[in-house]
C-alpha cells in the first residue's frame, strides 16, 4: 500500500533527493568509498558545501553580508547561540508556541528579556497582533511557522529592530526579506534534509558587538571564518541538503514551493472547514500554517477521534496523530509531498463523514 508521509520531522524528503543520497553512500562521485568514509576535508567534499551556500544565497535571494552555516546542535542549540552572540542588554520574543518559549527561556540567562506578546493562554491558537517592540532591543525574536500548533508568520514583520527567525519548520517554503534579519536558523530536518544538521544565516556586520566572552565552538565568528569547517560537520545531511536544495532550484525555486503549499494548504483546509466531523483548531484564519494543518474532532464527535486514526492509517496516511501536547490531528504538510497524498487524506476524511 502506498504511505502517505504527513510526519512533522523529521519528514517527508524528495524521492530523488533520497536516491541520490543513497548512491552517494554506496559510492561517493565514482570514489569507490562512501559518503560516510571520507574525510569532511576531502577534496570533493568542499564543493558539496560551496554549492549548498550558494543555492542557500540563490534561493533566498539573501543579500551581501551575510554568511551561511551548517552546524550541529539542531535548533535548541540556537536558541542558547542567539543570544550568547546578540544579546547585549535587551531582548525581546514574541511567544507563539513551545519553541519560541524554549527559545526565549534560554534568553533569559543572558540579559532582559521582554515578551512582546504572547497566545499562550490561549492555546497557541493564533499569532498575537498589535504588539510593541522596544526600540532599544538587540533584536526581535520570532518563529515563523508553529509546528506543533499550526500557525504561522506568512510575511517578515515589519519592527524597528532587527529580526532573529526560527525557520526550522517553514524555511524555502515561501520568499523571505533576509534583510530584516541578523539571523535566520533552523534544524534541516523538515524541509531540509534528514536530522543532524542546522543552518544558520548570520549578517556578518552583527557580530562581534556583545561585550562577553562567548565559548569558541557557540561564536558564530569561529564557523563564519572557517566556512563551518572548525571541527567536524554533519557530512552526510549536509550532502542530503544539497540534493534538496537542487530540487528546490529545479522544480522553480521558494515561489513554486510556496504556490504549492498553498495548493495542498487550500485543499485540506477547505475539506477540514466543510466536513461536518472536524474542525480546524487554529482560531484565526489568517494565522493558519501552510506546513502543519491542526484539526480535531468536531465536539459531537470527539469519541471518533481513535477510530478515525485507525481508519486513517489502514489507508496509507502516517504521521497525521497530533502532537502529544495538543492531540487530535496533524498534517504535515512539507515541501516534498506531493498534492496526491493530501488529495488521499481528503478522500479518507469523506469517505469516514459517509459512514457517520
Ligand atoms: N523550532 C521549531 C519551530 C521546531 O519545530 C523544532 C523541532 N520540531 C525546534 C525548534 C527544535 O529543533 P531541534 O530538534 O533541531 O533542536
Amino acid at each position: 500500500m502506498k504511505k502517505h508521509n504527513f510526519n512533522a520531522g523529521p519528514s517527508i524528503l524528495p524521492r530523488e533527493v533520497i536516491e541520490n543520497a543513497a548512491q552517494a553512500i554506496l559510492d561517493f562521485n565514482g570514489s569507490g568509498l562512501s559518503l560516510m568514509e571520507i574525510s569532511h576535508r576531502a577534496k570533493d567534499f568542499q564543493p558539496v558545501v560551496d554549492e549548498a551556500v550558494a543555492l542557500f544565497k540563490e534561493l533566498l535571494n539573501i543579500p551581501e553580508g551575510y554568511s551561511v552555516l551548517f552546524l550541529g546542535g539542531g535548533a535548541s542549540m540556537e536558541f542558547c547561540m542567539v543570544p550568547y552572540n546578540f544579546l547585549e542588554k535587551k531582548a525581546a520574543y514574541l511567544n507563539t508556541g513551545t519553541w519560541a518559549k524554549k527559545a526565549m527561556k534560554e534568553a533569559k540567562g543572558f540579559g532582559e528579556t521582554i515578551e512582546v506578546a504572547s497566545s499562550e493562554k490561549d492555546g497557541y491558537t493564533y499569532i498575537p497582533k498589535n504588539y510593541e517592540v522596544p526600540a532599544d532591543a538587540d533584536y526581535f525574536h520570532i518563529t515563523t511557522n508553529n509546528t506543533i500548533y499550526g500557525t504561522e508568520l506568512h510575511a517578515d514583520p515589519d519592527v524597528n529592530v532587527p529580526l532573529v527567525g526560527d525557520m526550522s519548520s517553514d524555511i524555502f517554503s515561501r520568499p523571505v526579506d533576509v534583510s530584516k534579519y541578523i539571523c535566520i536558523y533552523g534544524g534541516a530536518q523538515k524541509n531540509l534534509a534528514p536530522a543532524g544538521v542546522t543552518f544558520v544565516i548570520v549578517k556578518n556586520d552583527a557580530l562581534g558587538k556583545v561585550s562577553r566572552y562567548i565559548p569558541t565552538m557557540l561564536n558564530y565568528q569561529t564557523h563564519v571564518d572557517k566556512g563551518s569547517m572548525f571541527n567536524t560537520p554533519p557530512v552526510v545531511p549536509i550532502y542530503v541538503a544539497l540534493q534538496t536544495l537542487r530540487w528546490v532550484k529545479a522544480q522553480g525555486g521558494v515561489e513554486e514551493m510556496q504556490r504549492r503549499a498553498q495548493a495542498r494548504a487550500k485543499l485540506l483546509y477547505d475539506e477540514i472547514d466543510r466536513n461536518k466531523l472536524f474542525r480546524g483548531t487554529v482560531t484565526n484564519v489568517e494565522d493558519r500554517s501552510l506546513m502543519n494543518i491542526c484539526f480535531v474532532m468536531a465536539d459531537e464527535y470527539k469519541d471518533l477521534e481513535a477510530d478515525f486514526l485507525k481508519f486513517a492509517t489502514e489507508r496509507g496516511m502516517v504521521g497525521i496523530k497530533g502532537h502529544r501536547s495538543v492531540g487530535g490531528f496533524r498534517a504535515s504538510c512539507y515541501n516534498a509531498l506531493p498534492i496526491e497524498s493530501v488529495q488521499a487524506l481528503v478522500d479518507c476524511m469523506q469517505e469516514f463523514e459517509k459512514l457517520h
